[in-house]
């Protein structure tokens, strides 16, 4: 995948994303839980980030965690970013797309094998890519 960056102003992604994805992905915002239809996505293929469509996880990594949102216990090589996320009295590690900068999710060491690493992901801040 490709390793530009890609910027653009506030107001380009406001215009470009719906209101939920924009809280989301540009704001920091999360979904409430067991609102995505992605929750029940079980079919093989690729999600991509909904900010600039950058492939981010595949189907076979994707496990019901019970959270209320898409859970995977691995991203796709170089695909995500992670920061510090200190905010709501919490320290957790907030997850990004490499590409965009967008606000996937977060993620946490309460995971399966092989990884133990759970991805907890906002649905809003993806699209599913069926396998053709
Ligand atoms: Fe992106």
């Amino acid at each position: 995948m490709t390793k530009e960056k890609i910027v653009k102003s506030d107001s380009e992604w406001r215009e470009q994303l719906s209101a939920d994805r924009y809280r989301v992905l540009r704001q920091h915002g999360t979904e409430p839980a067991g609102t995505s239809p992605l929750n029940y996505e079980k079919r093989s293929g690729e999600f991509l980030c909904a900010g600039c469509g950058a492939e981010l996880f595949e189907s076979g990594t994707k496990y019901e965690s019970g959270s209320g949102w898409p859970s995977f216990y691995a991203p796709m090589p170089d695909a995500v970013a992670t920061t510090t996320d200190t905010s709501h009295g919490m320290v957790r590690t907030e997850v990004n797309c490499a590409r965009c900068g967008g606000h996937l999710g977060h993620v946490f060491p309460d995971g399966p094998r092989p990884t133990g690493e759970r991805y907890c992901i906002n649905g809003a801040a993806l699209d599913f890519k069926p396998k053709s």
